[in-house]
């Protein structure tokens, strides 16, 4: 059997430093699933799965269309810091209604590079479904805003055939005004999945999550009769 096919990133955009941020399109089904490997820079547990993820997706052949941007913020990821070079936290940064400026936060919504790629992203695209891969101290777990309930625990009840810490979380304890999941699921209503990977997540582990999760929200029979 041969090896499924590497994917061929191109590039989208580019970061602050230049770093170019890049996506890549799998698929063709009347679906449209983005998945984003990371936007925090010092959690690169999702991204690091990101390949494989790319090479199953396609391989995999679900009826969607996937769009994977790979990393939101390389020059986080190479300097290994939350924010982007400016010091702006690419998860608040977004013109939702809870958007609150200054600090972390940017001048204004969509004030950076890397935000205003996504943003490009989103209105080109027009996904059905957003996953977005994090890590916190307390996963791994998923978090969810909009109409994402039933998807959040068919990620989560497959990741935990992989390791029994999957959970949903709905509610991550404290605000995030400005977060991608304020602007696609609460004010757009635009399901959007948060993964939490645990910090230091094993790599191997992270993937086997990673592959049973995506199947699972991406196979029309785990989502039930009335989808
Ligand atoms: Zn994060």
């Amino acid at each position: 059997m041969r090896a499924a096919p590497a994917a061929i990133w191109e590039p989208v955009g580019r970061s602050v430093e230049g770093r170019p941020i890049e996506a890549v399109t799998l698929g063709s089904g009347a679906r449209r699933v983005l998945l984003i490997g990371g936007i925090h820079g010092d959690e690169p547990e999702g991204g690091r799965t990101i390949n494989a993820v790319a090479a199953y997706l396609g391989a995999l052949r679900p009826d969607a269309t996937i769009r994977i941007v790979r990393d939101l913020n390389p020059d986080g990821s190479a300097a290994r810091t939350r924010t982007n070079a400016r010091g702006v936290d690419l998860n608040r940064n977004w013109p939702a209604r809870n958007f609150a400026p200054g600090g972390e936060r940017g001048v204004a919504p969509l004030s950076e590079p890397e935000t205003r790629i996504l943003a490009a992203e989103l209105e080109g695209f027009r996904p059905d479904l957003v996953l977005v891969c994090h890590a916190a101290r307390n996963g791994p777990f998923v978090n969810f805003d909009g109409p994402a309930a039933d998807l959040a625990r068919s990620f989560a009840g497959a990741a935990a055939r992989t390791d029994p810490r999957w959970r949903v979380v709905a509610d991550m304890g404290y605000p995030t005004p400005g977060s991608l999941g304020s602007l696609v699921g609460v004010d757009r209503s635009v399901p959007i999945l948060t993964i939490e990977f645990s910090r230091g997540h094993d790599p191997d582990a992270a993937w086997l999550a990673m592959r049973e999760g995506l199947t699972a929200v991406l196979d029309p029979g785990d989502r039930g009769p009335a989808n």
